[in-house]
């Protein structure tokens, strides 16, 4: 059926979708950590879908209870009380510390962060928001005003300055580098994180307050940040930067805001949360990915106080905590539990980043091996002196022999650089011997 659906793809397909590989996979089934073509291969899919797939594709305990609900009720709308909106919204609020007890269901990251972003307005009477650079936020006309990733930006070159993002009032908090704050691994870049205190916290700290105070002295609304950038590729903060970043953002007025699209549900192994991992609690946290296992849905949770601020008027989107949604929300929420994913984040995590640390030593290419859990960078450089992304050519090619031994890797970085990997988080240390023994013999080969 390939060349069909080339055709088909070509002639009703969306060109903006860029497929992955020379020769995209077809893909027929799914079962946890695999994936499987129509021509019987198997495939290690360390990129989860995209980073969606928490628990395992097609997981027994998540797909029984949508094709229960799927034969009582799908769809109703917000407009009448169902059970599981009711019983959703106090299991995904009992996972989460006081105040953050209310939530709105909304279909993607996007629109998730979107609905944050008018919370923060209303809520604090200001306008601007802060991100950091390297952010990934969303691919809606406002969310891309969050997002610097500029691959994302649809820029209309006419001489104005025209492009399709919408929001001229976001400003840059520095960037946030790479640091190994958290992380069993030392990044290349020999930071002091693993002393209990990074001196480069400093010098961004000094860059965020310069931020705040010559832009956005009296009109912050709010700040979001991702605890660990996903789409950039696993890049850490230094110690303590989110600590007092949001400190900093209180003082002026404005309220913060937790991307946990990725490092949310047990990803990230030693907490359930990313923003935990920081020691701090934020005034709204937004979730999307892996909250359905790969069903769309998304939400946003925040305090009474700030939901009060959106009250006075109807906010609604039509399919958000459909009957079907909230049953696969909870059931992913029990697979987390039952399965011991999050420990087995940690574990198995903590094995792949010392494991793959090796690959480092080995190889000048592999220029930095970074992150926390299941939520792994390699970043690809042309030495590890100057870190220069090695050119895209050379990294598509070891891309490429990973899937041809049957290993599926996610891309990510300002340059794409760097291989992501954040598999299902039921994979086993097993599966992580199979990809260093594939990742080794690409690499291997690269430098041949
Ligand atoms: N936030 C983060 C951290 C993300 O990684 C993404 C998606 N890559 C989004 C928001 C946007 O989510 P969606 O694609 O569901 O709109």
């Amino acid at each position: 059926p390939y060349e069909h659906m080339q055709k088909i793809r070509e002639q009703n397909i969306s060109p903006s979708l860029r497929m992955y590989y020379k020769k995209p996979l077809l893909l027929h089934q799914g079962h946890m950590q695999w994936l499987f073509d129509y021509e019987g291969r198997r495939y290690l899919d360390l990129f989860a879908g995209i980073v969606t797939v928490s628990v395992g594709h097609c997981h027994p305990k998540v797909t029984v209870a949508a094709q229960k609900q799927l034969a009582r009720l799908w769809h109703t709308t917000n407009i009448y009380m169902h059970p599981s909106i009711h019983e959703y919204a106090e299991k995904l609020t009992s996972f989460l510390p006081d105040p953050l007890k209310v939530v709105y269901l909304t279909n993607s990251g996007s629109e998730a962060n979107d609905l944050a972003m008018f919370m923060a307005r209303l809520y604090t009477r200001n306008f601007d928001i802060i991100s950091l650079r390297g952010a990934y936020h969303g691919g809606s006309p406002y969310t891309l005003g969050l997002t610097s990733v500029g691959l994302y930006k649809h820029s209309v070159a006419n001489g104005f300055g025209c492009s399709t993002t919408m929001l001229p009032d976001v400003f840059r908090g520095p960037w946030g580098g790479s640091h190994c704050r958290d992380s069993p691994v030392q990044t290349v870049r020999k930071c002091s994180c693993s002393e209990g205190v990074c001196h480069a916290n400093d010098q961004y700290i000094e860059q965020f307050k310069d931020t705040l105070n010559t832009s956005v002295p009296k009109t912050i609304a709010g700040f979001i940040a991702e605890p660990i950038q996903g789409v950039n590729g696993a890049v850490q903060y230094p110690r303590n930067f989110l600590k007092e970043a949001y400190q900093l953002v209180r003082e002026r007025g404005g309220i913060c805001i937790s991307d946990e699209v990725q490092t949310g549900f047990g990803r990230t192994g030693s907490h359930f949360w990313g923003f935990e991992t920081h020691g701090v609690v934020p005034d709204i946290v937004t979730l999307a990915k892996g909250i359905g296992n790969g069903f769309p849905m998304a939400a946003v949770v925040t305090t009474k106080d700030i939901a009060s601020s959106l009250a006075q008027n109807l906010h609604f989107n039509t399919f958000g905590g459909s009957p079907l949604a909230c049953v696969v929300g909870a059931a992913v929420l029990d697979a987390i539990e039952e399965d011991g994913l999050q420990k087995n984040s940690e574990e198995v995590g903590t094995y792949m980043l010392l494991e793959l640390a090796k690959l480092r030593d080995k190889f000048e290419v592999v220029g930095d091996v970074r992150g926390k859990g299941l939520m792994i960078g390699v970043e690809m450089v042309t030495d590890k002196d100057s870190r220069h992304p090695l050119p895209g050519e050379e990294i598509n090619q070891i891309w490429e022999d990973c899937k041809d031994m049957g290993v599926l890797i996610g891309r990510g970085g300002l340059y794409s650089q760097t291989f992501r990997i954040k598999p299902p988080m039921c994979i086993n240390k097993k599966d992580v011997d199979f990809t260093v023994e594939v990742l080794n013999t690409a690499l291997q080969k690269h430098m041949e």
